[in-house]
C-alpha cells in the first residue's frame, strides 16, 4: 500500500480551515492507520455515528506511516496512529511521537498490562496470535509442539514461511530472544533458514495456500489468515483452510507469541479530544466484537464476547506474559540474527 501524499496534503489544508478554537469540542480525527481490514470500515462508520466526529483516514504501511508523522513534525495533521505491530509503536515512542494517554485510565484499565506501552504512550486493541499450521494428512501435530520444532533437522525442506523483512517474523524472533536469548533465537532462525521448501515469497495467506498444495508441509503464520480462509465464503478458500490443522506452539513452555494491533495519540495532534473519543471507541464493545467477527482478531478485552465460531474454537490458549514492547526492543537484534543466518 502507497502513501496518498496528495490527500495529506489536502489534509493538511482542510485543517487550517476547518480550525476550530479550543472551546469546540473536535468533528474531525485525523486517522493514520497501517491496517487495511474490514472491520475498520465498520468501526469507523459506527464512531462517525455515535459521536458526530468525522474520520480522516489515511493509509500506509507501518514504517512510512510513522516515517511522515517524524517528517512533519509539529506540522504533522496525525491525531491518531494505527499500526498492526508493537514494534513498529515502540519505534514510534521512542522517536517522540505519541502523547501520554490523559484522561483514558477506566479504558486502559480493560487492556492486559502486557498489551500495554510500559509509560502509557499506547496499546493494544486487539491480538493476533503467530501460530504454527500443518498438513493434516502428512504432519502428527505433535511433532510441532514448539516453533524450535520447526527449526529441528525433521522438518528440512518442509518448511514455509515468509521474508524476514516482515514485521510479523521480526517480533517472533524478537520475543525469542527476549524470552530464550539471542542464542536460542540464532538457532531457531538458522533452522528454519535451513528448512525452508522454497524461498521465502508472498504473505501469510500464501504459505497456509503452500501448505494445503503440497509445496511444503508447515507454516508460520497469524491465525487469523487461517481463520479467514476457514470462515470464506469461497468454497476453494474453505477446501484450503480444512486442509490444514493449527497448532498454538509452546502451550504450558511459555505459551504463544502474540502481537497487537495498536494505536496512541500523536505528539503534536490537533484534535485531542477527538483522539481520545476514537480510543475509547475502538475499546467499546461494538469495535471489540467487529475486530472479533469481521476480522478474526481477538478482543483485547477479554471480557467481550462475539460471533464467530471459528475464533471461538482458537480461543482459550495460553499466550506469552510477555510486554508486548519487548518486541520492540529486540527488532534490531531480530534483523542481525536473520542476516547471520540467511532467512532472507
Ligand atoms: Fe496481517
Amino acid at each position: 500500500m502507497t502513501l496518498r501524499l496528495p490527500l495529506i496534503a489536502a489534509l493538511t489544508a482542510g485543517l487550517g480551515l476547518a480550525a476550530c478554537s479550543p472551546a469546540e469540542p473536535d468533528s474531525v480525527v485525523n486517522v493514520f492507520s497501517a491496517r487495511h481490514y474490514a472491520s475498520d470500515q465498520e468501526v469507523f462508520r459506527a464512531f462517525t455515528e455515535e459521536t458526530g466526529i468525522r474520520i480522516n483516514l489515511v493509509e500506509a504501511g507501518g514504517d512510512l506511516l510513522i516515517e511522515r508523522v517524524r517528517a512533519d513534525g509539529e506540522r504533522s495533521p496525525a491525531d491518531v496512529i494505527i499500526t498492526v505491530d508493537a514494534g513498529r509503536l515502540h519505534r514510534a515512542a521512542d522517536a517522540g511521537l505519541f502523547q501520554p494517554l490523559t484522561g483514558l485510565d477506566d479504558v486502559l484499565a480493560r487492556v492486559p498490562d502486557t498489551l500495554e506501552h510500559p509509560q502509557g504512550l499506547w496499546f493494544g486493541f486487539s491480538t493476533r496470535a503467530r501460530v504454527i499450521v500443518y498438513a493434516r494428512d502428512r504432519v502428527d501435530p505433535s511433532e510441532i509442539q514448539s516453533y524450535y520444532d520447526v527449526a529441528s533437522p525433521a522438518f528440512e525442506g518442509r518448511v514455509c514461511v515468509r521474508s524476514s523483512s516482515n514485521v510479523y517474523n521480526q517480533s517472533l524472533v524478537a520475543g525469542m530472544i527476549a524470552e530464550d536469548g539471542a542464542e536460542a533465537a540464532e538457532t531457531f532462525s538458522a533452522g528454519i533458514a535451513r528448512n525452508m521448501a522454497r524461498a521465502p515469497q508472498g504473505g501469510d495467506t500464501d504459505q497456509i495456500r503452500a501448505v494445503a498444495a503440497g509445496e511444503c508441509d508447515v507454516a508460520i503464520v497469524n491465525h487469523y489468515y487461517l481463520a479467514r480462509l476457514i470462515n470464506a465464503e469461497d468454497g476453494a478458500d474453505r477446501a484450503v483452510g480444512e486442509a490444514v490443522g493449527i497448532v498454538f506452539p509452546d502451550q504450558g513452555q511459555g505459551g504463544t507469541y502474540v502481537n497487537i494491533s495498536g494505536a496512541g495519540i500523536a505528539a503534536n495532534a490537533p484534535n485531542p479530544e477527538a483522539a481520545r473519543a476514537l480510543l475509547r471507541f475502538l475499546m467499546s464493545e461494538r469495535a471489540q466484537r467487529a475486530f472479533a467477527e469481521l476480522t478474526n482478531e481477538f478482543p483485547a478485552d477479554p471480557s467481550v464476547t462475539y460471533d464467530n465460531a471459528v475464533l471461538d474454537g482458537f480461543a482459550g490458549f495460553e499466550a506469552r506474559e510477555l510486554n508486548v514492547s519487548a518486541l520492540g526492543d529486540n527488532a534490531a537484534e531480530a534483523q542481525r540474527i536473520f542476516d547471520r543466518t540467511g532467512w532472507q
